[in-house]
């Protein structure tokens, strides 16, 4: 048969999915030419003589080689394993992610290029999200979620091998991880580690870990600078008027411009188009596509989308511009993109110690993360990177590395989860880099004060519970405590609502209105009972997509709190915790919730 034949002429047997036993399908040919160009491909063999005679591997290369898409097929390939769901068990490989989007956007593209169905043999699972079954033998998952299952599962038995992808971020997660699988690997023999990184500090992660390091060189084209002359005073402002620019006087190519957060990026995308509009048939058409972590997966896909066609035969192409957070940076490659514009800021997790608060703040980038987003440009042929802001200001101001999360985040969580775990002595724990002891005592105060741990730094009955919430401490104790205030259904609510993303919608064109629409649900005690009044709402008027519109709620956000309640009612029922609610016309509705928060 045909299948057969083009089988034999890529070199894949007779054609038949060892994983579905079905031929495979005509896409899973087109994809795996694409495939087989990747630089990781070029050391295929290579990778698998290393990884089959050490257990710890280290690979570093460039975005966009295709470490995270390609190397744990090449694992799967290597340790021969089945599907029988009865010998899943130490039989899965793991591949872990810092971010949900890349957890969810890889998967299924792997799916796709193995020709299964998401969810079966190859599946995901982010919190509050598990898209995988018994048939599952590769799991793409959050950093965190890998730990939160070494919480139940301290050797990871269902693993066989676990790959630990974009280390050079360093999560908080990803570092605890770290140190939690040194110890694992030790009692596991049979276990094997693949640790990946887009090319930073890689001696240090090889040095941390005494494993051998593979290098895949990146195919970079060159990429020339551009800084501005002066410093921007509205980056967003420039970014903007840069984008247009390029569309205006470049050659063709696709663009990515980096901003900070969802609202800021649908600001730019708007306003690019408009002007991209009042431009005439002069210049080619524009798709222009936003990237941030609260877009629906779908929305997600389209950046994948190739760029649009000329308008008319022989007239000026067509663009695609996409406007991203820093997800784009090194998670997710899009190809094509020959110009970057990088105002030079991301939003980054600040910790105050002192007074327990952590936030996201916009900072400036690092050299490190600047280099990135530059190799951006230069994938599949020169191009052009446009920073704005000087070079003296890129020398001078910008810090060599980001700094690792262990070091600028509220701790409590993690100790949490460890103590769970029974490790006890965090003083001596292997943290490729330490927290400050100060920053640690501080945490376990915390901890302390929320009756989580004793006086003498052990887990406490209410600290086990707390743990087994996929929540910040604080609010696990509030649902923890919730019943005794006669509320658990109400702060239920909350939780899941402050678990999800913003859930007000504010069109440009609309904005008065939207905000009228917000007053309406709000509660003069706060964020907390706004959120709880907007959810009621929408189950009193029936879950209704039209209400939502009208009233400037995002239908999928709510939609997405639902599921994280449900969730988290049946952690609730696991440690008999009751449901309950005080009469809504009673005096005391909101005093009890005030009293639990
Ligand atoms: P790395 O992890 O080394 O950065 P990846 O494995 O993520 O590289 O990417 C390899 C290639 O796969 C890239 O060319 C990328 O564009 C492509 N790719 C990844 N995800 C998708 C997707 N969802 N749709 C189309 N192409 C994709
Ligand atoms: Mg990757």
């Amino acid at each position: 048969s045909s299948s057969e034949a083009s089988g034999r002429i890529i070199g894949v047997g007779l054609g038949i999915n060892i994983w579905t036993g079905r031929p495979y399908s005509q896409r899973y040919y087109e994809i795996l030419v694409k495939r087989r160009g990747l630089p990781v491909w070029h050391q295929k063999e290579e990778f698998l003589q290393v990884f089959k005679a050490n257990q710890t591997v280290i690979l570093v290369g460039e975005t966009g080689s295709g470490k995270t898409t390609q190397i744990p097929q090449f694992v799967l390939e290597a340790i021969n394993i089945k599907t029988t769901p009865d010998k899943c068990k130490k039989m899965m490989v793991a591949c872990t992610q810092p971010r949900r989007v890349a957890a969810m956007s890889v998967s299924r593209r792997v799916a796709e290029e193995m020709d299964v169905t998401i969810g079966e043999e190859v599946g995901y699972s982010i919190r509050f999200e598990d898209r995988s079954n018994a048939r599952t033998i590769l799991k793409y998952l959050t950093d965190g979620m890998l730990l939160r299952e070494a919480m139940t599962d301290p050797l990871l038995e269902r693993y066989k091998v676990i790959i630990i992808d974009e280390v050079h971020e360093r999560t908080l997660a990803t570092d605890v991880l770290f140190g939690l699988l040194k110890q694992v690997l030790i009692n596991r023999p049979d276990l094997k580690l693949v640790v990946m990184s887009a090319t930073l500090e890689a001696e240090k992660f090889q040095s941390y870990f005494d494993a051998p390091l593979i290098k895949v060189p990146g195919r970079l084209h060159p990429v020339e600078i551009f800084y501005t002359e002066n410093p921007e005073s509205d980056y967003l402002d420039a970014a903007i008027q840069t984008v247009v620019q390029i569309h205006r006087s470049e050659t063709p190519g696709d663009v990515l411009v980096f901003l900070t957060g969802e609202e800021e990026i649908e600001d730019a995308c708007r306003k690019i188009m408009k002007k991209v509009a009042n431009m005439g048939d002069k210049v080619g058409p524009v798709k222009v596509m936003p990237l941030y972590s609260s877009l629906s997966p779908a929305m997600q896909q389209k950046i994948f989308e190739p760029a649009p066609p000329p308008l008319k035969e022989g007239g000026p192409t067509g663009r695609k511009i996409v406007v991203s957070t820093n997800i784009a940076e090194t998670s997710l490659t899009i190809d094509g993109i020959v110009y970057v514009v990088d105002p030079g800021f991301a939003k980054q997790k600040v910790y105050d110690p002192r007074v327990h608060v952590e936030s996201l703040l916009v900072s400036p980038i690092s050299k490190a993360s600047a280099h990135q987003r530059l190799g951006r440009a230069g994938r599949t042929q020169p191009g052009k990177c446009f920073r704005l802001y000087t070079e003296k200001s890129f020398q001078n101001d910008l810090q060599p590395q980001t700094y690792p999360e262990m070091l600028r985040s509220n701790l409590a969580n993690m100790i949490l989860t460890l103590k769970k775990m029974g490790i006890n002595d965090l003083v001596h724990f292997d943290f490729m880099d330490a927290p400050a002891p100060e920053t640690l005592m501080r945490a376990l105060e915390a901890l302390n004060y929320l009756g989580a741990i004793d006086d003498d730094g052990n887990l406490t009955k209410l600290g086990e519970i707390m743990s087994e919430f996929p929540l910040d401490p604080q609010m696990s104790k509030m649902l923890v405590v919730s019943p005794k205030f006669n509320c658990s259904n109400e702060i239920l609510s909350i939780s899941a609502m402050l678990s999800v993303p913003n859930c007000f919608v504010r069109p440009k064109k609309a904005q008065k209105a939207a905000d009228e629409a917000k007053a309406r649900f709000g509660h003069i005690d706060g964020d907390h009972l706004t959120l709880l009044n907007v959810y009621h709402a929408y189950k009193q008027n029936n879950e209704d997509p039209l209400w939502c519109y009208e009233n400037f709620i995002n239908q999928r956000v709510l939609k997405a709190a639902d599921n994280v309640r449900q969730q988290l009612v049946r952690i609730m029922a696991r440690f008999n915790l009751r449901l309950c609610s005080t009469n809504f016309n009673s005096r005391d509705y909101y005093m009890n919730i005030r009293k639990a928060t």
